[in-house]
């Protein structure tokens, strides 16, 4: 039987609790439990650290709320349940468990894990005789946040999902903020790309809740209601957006490379590619340039965008000063290509708007 989990895991570890819940909470209640695990923090947390985790109200402890969900599952039965960890007698059956996992990924329908937690069992807060003031603040400080971190959540689903159409792996947290802070990618890039994972820009729907600025929210050029940013980077009509994925789908279908179709989620999963090379193995050179060419054109078609919001709302000198140099667009390219001068030769911009690049043949 396998488990698979319909919301993110915050670590790898993640699934063994996802296991274990699921375990508990499809087992009668009448059976004793026997659980050997390969995850010593797991293992730790629901042994010799649950008093000192639960006292400090499970604050930075990845995947708590499974971690919870377990413990009060376990306290509301009454029979035995042993956990012990995984040695090498248990090599053969973690293989065949492995194995297990690996066909699970490819099962349709997520299993639905409740991690709600009876009121008798909740354990909320943290002890006041265990906290320090800096984890009382953190504490403060995290549930402040947690529509913010909600907003981060759903975008790395969308990218970790993308990934997975992209590379045929399912990457964790870890893996998705490393990749958008691979130093291939320019440093503004980079930050363009964090701050698209944690929704920070604001347009569309951040000025939608805001009365009298909804009108803010809207695209100007096509006048659709929320301008998101996935309108922004792969369906506006304003000139630029179209133009420049063209050019990057010619390139990389030059080096001989089909060209998935571009998502919101495929732009912030670029890192994470796997292009394999005729022997079946990871083209490195391939992987980069996918990397670099789409999170570079993505950035890019966002700060086209910028320039033309803020022509429309600054002055025509301010503007001038502002506006995007063809230059801009030409650096960019030259950190994509080892022979720039490749390129399409015309970059035309008439009234201060990048208006056209030669059709593609
Ligand atoms: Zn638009």
């Amino acid at each position: 039987m396998t488990v698979r989990m319909s919301k993110k895991l915050a670590s790898k570890e993640g699934g063994v609790a996802a296991a274990m819940l699921y375990a508990i909470q499809n087992s009668p209640r009448e059976v004793s439990l026997h659980f050997t695990l390969d995850s010593k923090r797991i293992l730790h947390a629901l042994t010799k650290g649950l008093q000192e985790y639960e006292d400090k109200g499970w604050l930075n402890v990845d995947d708590s709320s499974l971690l919870r969900a377990i413990s009060a599952a376990l306290r509301g039965r009454g029979t035995r349940c042993t956990l012990r960890e995984a040695g090498e007698q248990d090599r053969w059956n973690m293989s065949k468990a492995n194995e297990q996992a690996r066909l699970g990924l490819d099962d349709g329908a997520p299993t639905v894990l409740n991690t709600d937690i009876p009121e008798a069992y909740k354990l909320d807060g943290i002890k006041l005789s265990s906290g320090s003031q800096s984890m009382f603040y953190k504490a403060i400080k995290a549930e402040r946040h947690k529509p913010e971190r909600m907003k981060t959540t759903i975008m790395l689903d969308i990218t970790r999902h993308a990934a997975r159409d992209l590379s045929g792996k399912t990457p964790t947290d870890g893996d998705i903020w490393r990749s958008i802070r691979n130093p291939d990618i320019s440093r503004t890039t980079r930050d363009f790309m964090w701050r698209c994972m944690h929704q920070a820009y604001k347009i569309g729907p951040y000025w939608t809740n805001i009365p009298n600025f909804e009108h803010w929210g809207i695209c100007r050029h096509c006048q659709v209601e929320e301008e998101t940013m996935e309108h922004i980077l792969i369906e506006c009509n304003a000139p630029g957006q179209e133009t420049l994925w063209n050019l990057a789908q010619r390139l990389w279908e030059m080096k001989g490379f089909q060209w998935p179709e571009m998502t919101h989620g495929r732009i912030l999963a670029c890192g994470l590619v796997d292009v394999q090379n005729s022997a079946g193995k990871s083209d490195k050179g391939a992987n980069r340039l996918f990397r670099i060419l789409i999170s570079e054109t993505a950035h890019l078609i966002w700060k086209i965008r910028c320039t033309r919001t803020d022509a429309l709302l600054t002055d025509t000198r301010k503007y001038d000063k502002r506006a995007l140099k063809i230059r801009t667009v030409q650096d960019t390219w030259n950190g994509v290509l080892k022979n720039p001068e490749n390129l399409p030769e015309i970059w035309v911009r008439q009234s201060g708007f990048l208006v056209g690049i030669p059709p593609l043949q």
